[in-house]
């Protein structure tokens, strides 16, 4: 390693003040502290090993002015909703954290590390591992979970003729950006709410185990309803139809930001709820789950043949135009 915090003995106390600790036992045969780390996988020899990773960076995936315990839950948040979408229990994960020198302090860092071990607790995944440098700040995380052999739902098998669902209400993501980003606000607002469904969001992990007995294919929403449902299109071959009325939206979103809200729920990012397919003779089990709790669990459409060319969405029978499909996170 050629560029340290600040020099290689710094380094060694950073990992065993604030991350050595977050190593739980439970599949671990050989947690920090060594060249690599080495995971009991025999406790259950027939599991499939799912891995995901996702990273962060300062400005483009959380602004500045994030607090280091938020930005910490958030990065295993969205790193653990990967895991869910794919129906995985998660269990192990390593951090490659890029830190600035002016940041490499026990505030920041105890922040961090409090944030990490909040989440991975709770969803009982252990830090096994990973790597510290200097420079711009990025979090990297890559996650391990696990599966029964062949239970994963991947993106690829949706059919024409199945209903396509999202887990809850959509834009709630992109409403907190517009507060983070201090647009004005008309009226009263849970703006906490909307703070901590950006800075941690809940990942479906229970909800995802569930989708295995039901969904043909399941993808999280991270990047918009419109962009990640045509992931979805595209690998599984076969177009679109949602319904836009049926996408839910929070109330107080909806009288907050008006026509807003909508494009936000289709096309704005961060909402980290799963989309899915389900063949139409399973949609009654999947409908008695909304009346039993999950009250925004809702169906929003159908997936339909692809004629000819490439698989799309369509909004209420409409081709989506191109332009509406980005979404633009802090400017630069
Ligand atoms: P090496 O130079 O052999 O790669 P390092 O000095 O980078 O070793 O890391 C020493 C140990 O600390 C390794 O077990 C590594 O996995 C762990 N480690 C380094 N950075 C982190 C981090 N940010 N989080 C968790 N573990 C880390
Ligand atoms: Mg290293």
């Amino acid at each position: 390693m050629l560029q340290t915090i600040p020099k290689k003995e710094d380094e060694f106390e950073i990992i065993e003040s604030y991350f050595k600790g977050l190593t739980a036992q439970d599949g671990v045969f050989l947690g920090i502290g060594d060249d690599a780390a080495i995971l009991d996988i025999s406790a259950t020899p027939k599991h499939q090993l799912v891995v995901a990773t996702d990273t962060l960076v300062e400005n483009i995936h959380f602004p500045s002015s994030a607090v280091s315990y938020q930005i910490a839950q958030r990065a295993l948040c969205v790193n653990l909703s990967d895991i869910a979408a794919m129906g995985a229990i998660p269990r192990w994960f390593t951090l490659s954290l890029s830190l600035p020198r002016k940041l490499a302090n026990n505030s920041w860092l105890k922040g961090f590390s409090s944030g990490l071990a909040e989440v991975a607790d709770e969803f009982k995944c252990s830090l096994i591992g990973g790597d510290t440098t200097s420079g711009a700040l990025s979090i990297s995380i890559t996650m391990l979970g696990e599966v029964p052999p062949g239970s994963a739902i991947t993106r690829g098998g949706a059919n024409d003729g199945d209903f396509i669902y999202v887990s809850g209400a959509l834009g709630d993501g992109a409403a907190a950006l517009s507060v983070i980003q201090g647009n004005e606000i008309k009226h009263k607002i849970d703006s906490e709410r909307l703070l901590s469904r950006f800075y941690r969001p809940e990942p479906k992990i229970e909800f995802g185990q569930k989708l295995r007995d039901v969904a043909s294919a399941c993808i999280d929403i991270s990047d918009g309803l419109v962009a990640d449902l045509e992931h979805i299109c595209r690998s599984s071959g076969v177009s679109a139809n949602v319904n836009t009325s049926d996408v839910p939206i929070k109330d107080d979103v909806r009288s907050q930001w008006g026509g807003n809200c909508v494009k936000w729920a289709l096309f704005g990012g961060d909402d980290y709820h799963l989309c899915f397919t389900v063949p139409e003779h399973l949609t009654e089990i999947v409908d008695s789950w909304s009346a039993d709790g999950l009250s925004d669990l809702k169906k929003i459409g159908r997936m339909t043949r692809c004629n000819d060319g490439v698989p799309q969405v369509f909004l209420d029978g409409a081709a989506v135009v191109q332009q509406n499909k980005g979404f633009d996170h802090f400017g630069g």
